[in-house]
């Protein structure tokens, strides 16, 4: 059915939806266009394991081979037992010349165990910082009225240190929304919030656009796990995090961090993806292309909505 034969509306929301943003489909049985995004899990195993700064080159390999000549945006920080270095370095690719940004982000740094070993580090936070290389690369298809920043952060495991030394020396003013990705363990719902926080609306509403353009489940938390995005939250940028996992790990994740004391989970439960991060767990084996390619789908069209809508 077109919009045209449909009552007043319905065939306003048409025009104003569909176009010129992302596609939403017919029907939410109408198969997904699944992208293509060739030596997705090779990226990723050539990061998983390795040191942070070691990390960090690859990516900027990445960004290259992808055609970007990438920015880096380079911080000092105060040396400690568990963070020992002493400058920090978030990675930048810039896309179009709008008045206005919109930053991408996805931390890329990984922690260190007890024993000094590094972290694998593939779905924290390996995946989502190989996949935002695809998105620059995917973007770069599409005429956009918004300057977009893809930053990889580096330190956000020590405290959101890369994107807080970011948000302090950009021009805030310019900054339309964030949207950061973190966490992706499996193609079965797409987790974001915290939906309590304030001033973020435009920024949700594109977010369901994007999940029906793309034909994923999307569920919203209140409450969310922190990331990259406090830092814009708390300098009053529009925002939104973002993470891919199971459709019952979802739910539990949910009711963990927001069913309370009538979650109707037995006491100490935890779900696998808190048992996986920070740990030696969090390996390649864990690595999860389906989910990869549904995060850089969700996100182009995402990018694509507030684009057009803000
Ligand atoms: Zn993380």
């Amino acid at each position: 059915m077109t919009c045209t034969a449909l009552f007043a509306g319905i065939a306003l929301a048409c025009s104003t939806v569909a176009v010129p943003g992302p596609d939403v489909p017919a029907s939410p049985e109408a198969p997904r266009q699944e992208s293509a995004l060739p030596d997705l899990l090779a990226d990723l195993a050539s990061i998983v394991g390795r040191e942070t700064v070691e990390r960090g080159d690859e990516l900027l390999r990445m960004f290259r081979e992808r055609g970007f000549d990438p920015g880096v945006h380079e911080f000092s920080t105060t040396p400690s037992e568990r963070q020992p270095r002493e400058t920090g370095r978030n990675l930048i690719a810039t896309l179009g010349t709008g008045p206005r940004d919109i930053v991408v982000g996805a931390h890329y740094d990984v922690v260190r165990l007890q024993d000094g070993a590094v972290v694998g580090g593939a779905v924290d936070n390996g995946a989502a910082s190989v996949v935002l290389t695809r998105v620059a690369e995917t973007l770069r298809r599409h005429e956009l009225r918004h300057r977009v920043r893809v930053v990889l952060f580096d330190l956000e495991e020590s405290g959101l240190l890369g994107s807080r030394a970011w948000v302090q020396d950009a021009d805030r003013d310019r900054i339309a929304a964030m949207v950061n990705a973190d966490v992706v363990v499996s193609d079965g719902a797409l987790m974001y919030g915290p939906t309590s926080h304030d001033g973020n609306e435009a920024v949700y509403r594109g977010l369901r656009v994007a999940c029906a353009a793309s034909g994923t489940r999307c569920i919203d938390f209140p409450r969310y796990p922190p990331s990259d995005d406090r830092a814009f939250q708390a300098a009053g940028i529009p925002n939104v995090s973002i993470g891919m996992n199971g459709t019952t790990e979802a739910h539990q994740m949910w009711l963990v961090l927001n069913g309370g004391a009538e979650s109707g989970l037995r006491a100490g439960f935890m779900p696998e993806v808190l048992q996986v991060i920070h740990t030696s767990r969090d390996s390649m084996e864990r690595a999860n292309e389906a989910a990869m390619k549904r995060l850089h789908d969700v996100v182009v069209a995402l990018v694509l909505e507030l684009d057009r809508s803000l």
